[in-house]
């Protein structure tokens, strides 16, 4: 089988636990405002290239002493990688045949069957929430969210461990009803490892004018040490979770 592969990270620490490969994958049909890589939006693209999943296998195997030595393994981001399921989960066979852990980072708005397929070889789900409000996710990033949200649910029911990972947009995300919303909504679900708090950067701005898409969000700047801190302590308040700050 192929993917449609955008760039591989052989040396992330900051996609799941330990060092981790990270596989970018070409595709999303989403359009978040504050996308940093607009260059994966298109299935193809001249930056993409076609990976059989043996020729994936081995540049994944070599960092297995890596992944062995830091409770590490393999993350699929992207774009949005469940756009390439079947790829994904040959890939994800292929890892547990040999004791590499699996992950993948997803917005989660696609069909349920598509996640429930791939659980039962599936280590850790980085899951994204855009936005509790449904209008809003809309605006943001061009879908409601109920797909993501009861994905969540199900992702919780499989018993497989959840990392959620909310960027924080200033005007956008960050307003306390909807950071008290996301906390509520995660409290019960007993599989949420962790929150992953993640402040708005415009590190892909340039990528916007250089693919001539207009970026909406120009004016706007990273949220403050204090505002982050301060939404970690409403959502620990209101979810029990540990909360991370990325910087
Ligand atoms: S889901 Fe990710 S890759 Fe897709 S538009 Fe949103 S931020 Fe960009």
């Amino acid at each position: 089988m192929l993917g449609r592969i955008h760039s591989i990270d052989t040396f992330s620490t900051l996609d799941g636990p330990g060092i981790r490969t990270v596989i970018f994958m070409q595709g999303c049909f989403l359009r978040c405002k504050y996308c940093h890589n607009p260059d994966t939006w298109s299935r193809e693209s001249d930056h993409s290239r076609d990976y059989t999943s043996e020729a994936l296998m081995h540049i994944i195997t070599r960092g297995k002493p890596y992944f062995d030595a830091t409770g590490g393994g393999i993350t699929f981001s992207g774009g949005e990688p469940l756009l390439q399921h079947q790829f994904l989960k040959e890939i994800f066979i292929l890892c547990r045949e040999i004791g590499i852990s699996t992950a993948f980072d997803s917005s989660l708005y696609v069909s349920t069957n598509i996640i429930d397929n791939l659980l039962s070889c599936t280590d850790l789900v980085l899951a994204d929430i855009k936005q509790m409000d449904r209008a809003k996710s809309q605006e943001l990033v061009g879908s409601g969210n109920e797909l993501n949200l009861s994905n969540i649910e199900l992702i919780n029911q499989r018993r497989v461990p959840i990392w959620i990972r909310y960027v924080v947009v200033p005007g956008w995300t960050d307003d306390r009803k909807d950071v008290e919303a996301m906390a509520r909504f995660i409290a019960p679900l007993t599989c949420i490892e962790r929150v992953d708090l993640l402040p708005y950067h415009a590190l892909g701005r340039h990528k916007w004018s250089m693919l001539g898409i207009k970026y909406d969000l120009k004016d706007l700047h990273p949220p403050s040490r204090e505002q982050m801190m301060e939404l970690k302590l409403l959502v620990e308040k209101h979810s029990s979770k540990q909360v991370v700050i990325h910087e």
